[in-house]
């Protein structure tokens, strides 16, 4: 069904009276466009809020490109506030994050290097710097932008990298003459307030035929139908859940074209030791599901894979374990590739 904006006020105001929470409820914007291809109508609308930090935020879906968009998204200085000390995403283990940084590395750079023709490389958003440190131990020469203060901070004191802190917009105005092969984008677009002029700054920082590397949740997720509001991509650091033709759009309007694309969904039970294991995982977790106890366990799981012993030196456990990959060529992460999935990494070529 589409419905207009004016319709979706009327819902809105209903769900205010009926919430309890002390929360910041966003005003709704009249006339709010789709921020992607410009239609007014949309095809779905989705009311979430959260308790930490309290945020009511709603998602409109465009009934053209099929991306979500913010209605009231959050201004330049509370998205500044958003990335400060305590979000969450800095505050992760650093095992941990090495091991996430790898799995990047592996479903991203790791099908595509051998078609850089030098090794250098831009990550936007690099939080901590995990990712730019792992390569730059494998000898890619590194750079990165990152919005969070701290967070850039953490990279030039800990790793040494060179990082700018600010948007990847203000970036470009004040380097234009950079050009980098490779950029990447992960799990960062989602959070920009103006995707045409984060894909328009990026187009002019790369090399002619350079690549980019987006990585991000998937506004076509079959979770969203189940989860609604609740499904993870939407949350209120997201002000775009993109679709593919979204993204598409995007990209044409800036001399980039898709290279290859492909979807994925996290699973915690997902392994790379064989097919046979991952069988008896998933029917272990359909299982555990149908009677209501897949939380609880998966609760329980994390716990005790947090309670090792932190490993001594995860940078360098991982770089060893990308010098043992090297000898088997890249692979797709079969194992968590999905059509509709979770997330979408999409790498594009500059015309
Ligand atoms: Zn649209």
């Amino acid at each position: 069904m589409v419905q207009t904006v004016e319709n979706h006020k009327t819902i809105n105001l209903l769900r205010k009276q009926d919430l309890q929470n002390n929360c910041h409820i966003p005003e709704m914007k009249n006339g709010q466009v789709c921020p992607v291809c410009g239609s007014r109508e949309t095809s779905d609308i989705i009311e979430q809020v959260t308790k930490k930090p309290p945020i009511w935020f709603t998602m409109h879906q465009c009934n053209r490109c099929c991306c979500w968009y913010m209605a009231s998204p959050p201004n330049q200085d509370a998205i500044k506030a958003y990335y400060a000390g305590d979000y969450y995403f800095f505050n992760r283990d650093i095992d941990f994050e090495f091991s996430r940084n790898h799995q990047l590395y592996k479903r991203t750079v790791r099908l595509i290097e051998d078609q850089v023709p030098v090794k250098r490389v831009l990550e936007i958003g690099c939080s901590k710097g995990f990712l730019l440190a792992i390569l730059s131990k494998i000898g890619w020469q590194v750079e990165g932008v990152e919005i969070s203060s701290e967070a850039s901070s953490f990279a030039r004191s800990t790793f040494n990298l060179p990082v700018f802190t600010g948007e990847i917009e203000k970036y470009e105005e004040l380097y234009p003459a950079l050009k980098y092969p490779l950029i990447l984008a992960l799990d960062v677009m989602e959070h920009v307030p103006d995707p045409f002029a984060f894909i328009k700054a990026i187009s002019r920082l790369l090399t002619k035929d350079g690549l980019l590397i987006i990585d991000t949740p998937n506004g076509k997720s079959d979770a969203i139908n189940s989860k609604r509001g609740l499904w993870k991509g939407f949350n209120p650091f997201h002000i775009h859940v993109f679709s593919k033709d979204g993204i598409q759009l995007l990209l044409s309007k800036n001399e980039l074209t898709i290279h290859s694309i492909y979807e994925y969904s996290y699973d915690p039970f997902a392994s790379e030791r064989g097919n046979l294991e991952l069988q008896i995982r998933s029917l272990f977790k359909i299982v555990l599901q149908k009677i209501g106890l897949f939380s609880p366990v998966y609760k329980y799981y994390k716990q005790m894979t947090l309670r090792k012993e932190p490993i001594k030196d995860p940078l360098l456990r991982i770089v060893n374990l990308i010098e043992s990959e090297r000898a088997f060529p890249p692979v797709f992460p079969s194992e968590c590739l999905r059509e509709h999935g979770d997330n979408m990494v999409v790498i594009c070529k500059k015309e």
